[in-house]
C-alpha cells in the first residue's frame, strides 16, 4: 500500500454502473478513504481524516448490488483506567444488499417494509452506514492500554503502572487526629 495521503471519497460512494443490469458479473475494488468525523463511539474510534483501507467484492445479483467488504485503519482513544491513549488496529467485514430502486418501489406496492434497505442511487452505493456500524460493534465499550492495566492511584493518581509497590501509609482516622494534634503541639514548641 503507499503511504500517499487517502483520497476523499465523497460520502463513501463506489460507483457500480459496470454491473448494473449484469447479474453474476462482479468486479474487486480497493480502495483507501479518509474516516468521517464520527467512525467510532465517545471513548474510542477512528480519528477523523485518518486513513481507512477499503476492500470490497462487489457482485451484481438479480435485486441490485451485494457487497462483502473489509475496513481496515486504526482506532485510537483513552484507557478507561489510566487515561494513556489507546492504539487499536481493525479490521473489519460487512457484507450488504443494495438494492436498485425499482425494486423497492415494486416491494413498497406489495407492502413490504423497505426502509432499511440501502438502495442503489445513480448507479453508486454509499458504504459510510455499513463501515460505521461494523467500526462501532468492533470496538471495544471499555479501551484499555492493556488487558491487566493497574489504573491509577485512586488516593493521588499515580499511575501504578510505573511502580506497581506503591502505596500510601494506612494512617487510622483516629491516629491520624492524634497525629494532627502532634503536629500542632510541635509546631507551638518551636
Ligand atoms: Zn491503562
Ligand atoms: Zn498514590
Amino acid at each position: 500500500m503507499s503511504t500517499a495521503s487517502p483520497a476523499s471519497i465523497p460520502e463513501l460512494t463506489i460507483s457500480v454502473r459496470e454491473l448494473r443490469r449484469q447479474p453474476g458479473t462482479s468486479k474487486q475494488v480497493q480502495t483507501v478513504f479518509q474516516a468521517p468525523g464520527d467512525l467510532g463511539t465517545e471513548v474510542i474510534g477512528i480519528p477523523e481524516g485518518a486513513a481507512v483501507e477499503l476492500e470490497l467484492l462487489l457482485e451484481s445479483v438479480l435485486e441490485g448490488v451485494l457487497v462483502t467488504g473489509t475496513a481496515s485503519g486504526t482506532a485510537r482513544g483513552e484507557c478507561v483506567r489510566c487515561l494513556d491513549e489507546v492504539t487499536l488496529p481493525l479490521a473489519v467485514t460487512f457484507q450488504e444488499l443494495h438494492v436498485y430502486p425499482e425494486r423497492v418501489l415494486a416491494a413498497e406496492e406489495s407492502g413490504d417494509d423497505t426502509s432499511d434497505e440501502p438502495v442503489v442511487v445513480d448507479d453508486a452505493i454509499n458504504l459510510e452506514s455499513a463501515v460505521r456500524d461494523a467500526v462501532v460493534l468492533a470496538l471495544p465499550f471499555q479501551p484499555l492500554c492493556r488487558d491487566d492495566c493497574p489504573g491509577l492511584c485512586p488516593e493521588c493518581g499515580f499511575p501504578l503502572r510505573d511502580d506497581p509497590g506503591h502505596a500510601h501509609r494506612q494512617v487510622d482516622a483516629r491516629w491520624a487526629a492524634l497525629q494532627d494534634l502532634l503536629d500542632v503541639e510541635q509546631v507551638e514548641g518551636k
